[in-house]
C-alpha cells in the first residue's frame, strides 16, 4: 500500500513496485495529488486505486505500507495548516494501527524539515534540529517530527517493523507546476519566458535529488534487515545556490527570462545538504543522476504537459 500514491513521489513509487510484480493499493484523497499522475497505471490488474483520507481509520489487508500521504510544498501545506498536522499525526496513528493489526512493515516518508534551519552542516541523522514550533512551517515540520515519535513508540511499545526515511529536496516529472517549489517554478517560468523569481539574494543552498534515485532508496530501505529502522537521510549531497540552479535551468531551456529578486519567505533555511553516509553504508545506496540530466528530464515533462 502506498498512501499519497497519486502524488509526485507516490506515483513513481507505485510504478516501481508494479514493475517488480507487486500488487499495489494506492490510497489518496487528492488534496495535492491528482489522478493524472497514475492514469497510466489504471489498466494494470495489479494496481488498485482508493480515494481515502488517512486521518480516518482504514481497514484493508496489506503486508507493506509506504506512508507518503501529506502535502509537501509550502503552498499546499500552508493552505490548511490544521489539516496538514492532522494528516501527519492522525494519519501516522491510523497507518501504524493498521500495520500493527496486519503485521505489515511500515515506512514513513519523513523530511529534512525535521532539522529546521540547521546549525550544523551537512546534516547527519543524530542531529535533533532547530525547529520553530509556532511558525508558518511548523504544521509541516512538527507534524513530521511527531510522526517520527509515533513510529518509534510503536516500534518500542508494540514491536512494529518500522522504517524512517528523511527525504531531502527531490524533483522530477509529475511535480505540480503550481506548487511553488523552486525547481518547478524556475522551469515553468523559463519555458513561459517569464521572470525567474529568486527569493532573497539567491545564495541560500539546497541539494536536489532526482526522483528515480530516491525511489530506488525507498525500496532498498523497505527490504533492509529488520534491525535497521533509521531514520536515514536520502537526498543528493551535491549543493547548489538558487542562483546556480537558475543559471542551469536558463541554459538547458535556452530561455531569455530575466532574474527577479523577491523577499525571502519567513523561516526559509539558509543551507541544506544531506550527509548520506548512513544510507551508503547500510543500504549501499547513493544517487547516480547528475542535476543537469535530471533537470533535462524534468524540462521534457513540463514541455509535454504544455504548461
Ligand atoms: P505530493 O503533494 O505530490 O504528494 C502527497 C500526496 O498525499 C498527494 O497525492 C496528496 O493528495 C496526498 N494526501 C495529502 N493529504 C492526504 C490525506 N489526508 N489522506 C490521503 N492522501 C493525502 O508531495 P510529494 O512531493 O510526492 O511528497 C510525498 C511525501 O514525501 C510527503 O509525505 C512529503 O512530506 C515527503 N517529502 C517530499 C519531499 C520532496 O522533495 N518531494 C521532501 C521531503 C519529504
Ligand atoms: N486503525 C486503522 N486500521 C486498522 C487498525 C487500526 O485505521 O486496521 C486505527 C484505529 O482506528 C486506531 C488507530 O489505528 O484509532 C491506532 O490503532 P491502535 O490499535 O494502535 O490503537 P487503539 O485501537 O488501541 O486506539
Ligand atoms: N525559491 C526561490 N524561488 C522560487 C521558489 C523557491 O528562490 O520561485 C527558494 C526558496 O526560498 C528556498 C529554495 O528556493 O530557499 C527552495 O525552496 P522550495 O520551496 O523548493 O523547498 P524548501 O524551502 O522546502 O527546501
Amino acid at each position: 500500500m502506498v498512501t499519497g500514491g497519486a502524488g509526485f513521489l507516490g506515483s513513481h513509487l507505485c510504478e516501481k513496485l508494479l514493475s517488480q510484480d507487486n500488487d499495489v493499493l494506492c490510497v489518496d484523497n487528492y488534496y495535492s495529488g491528482n489522478r493524472d499522475n497514475i492514469a497510466h497505471l489504471l489498466a494494470n490488474p495489479r494496481f488498485e486505486l482508493m480515494r481515502h483520507d488517512v486521518t480516518f481509520p482504514l481497514y484493508v489487508e496489506v503486508d507493506e505500507i509506504y506512508n507518503l500521504a501529506c502535502p509537501a510544498s509550502p503552498i499546499h501545506y500552508q493552505r490548511d495548516p490544521v489539516q496538514t498536522t492532522k494528516t501527519s499525526v492522525h494519519g501516522a496513528i491510523n497507518m501504524l494501527g493498521l500495520a500493527k493489526r496486519t503485521n505489515a512493515r511500515i515506512l514513513q516518508a519523513s523530511t529534512s524539515e525535521v532539522y529546521g534551519d540547521p546549525e550544523i552542516h551537512p546534516q547527519q541523522e543524530w542531529y535533533w534540529g532547530n525547529v520553530n514550533p509556532i511558525g508558518i512551517r511548523s504544521c509541516y515540520d512538527e507534524g513530521k517530527r511527531c510522526a517520527e515519535t509515533l513510529f518509534f513508540d510503536y516500534y518500542r511499545q508494540h514491536g512494529l517493523e518500522i522504517k524512517i526515511v528523511r527525504i531531502f529536496n527531490t524533483y522530477g516529472p509529475r511535480m505540480h507546476p503550481n506548487d511553488g517549489r523552486v525547481v518547478s517554478n524556475f522551469i515553468v517560468q523559463a519555458l513561459r519566458g517569464e521572470d525567474i523569481t529568486i527569493y532573497g539574494d539567491g545564495t541560500q543552498t539546497r541539494s536536489f535529488c532526482y526522483v528515480d534515485d530516491l525511489i530506488d532508496g525507498f525500496v532498498r530501505m523497505m527490504a533492509s534487515p529488520g534491525q535497521f529502522v533509521g531514520p536515514v537521510n536520502m537526498g543528493n549531497p551535491g549543493e547548489f545556490t538558487m542562483l546556480e540552479l537558475a543559471e542551469s535551468v536558463l541554459r538547458l531551456t535556452q530561455s531569455k527570462s530575466k532574474l527577479n529578486f523577491m523577499p525571502l519567505p519567513k523561516d526559509d533555511p539558509k543551507q541544506r545538504q544531506p550527509d548520506i553516509s548512513l544510507a551508503t553504508r547500510e543500504l549501499n545506496w547513493k544517487p547516480t543522476i547528475p542535476l543537469e540530466d535530471g533537470l533535462q528530464k524534468t524540462i521534457e515533462y513540463f514541455k509535454k504537459i504544455a504548461i
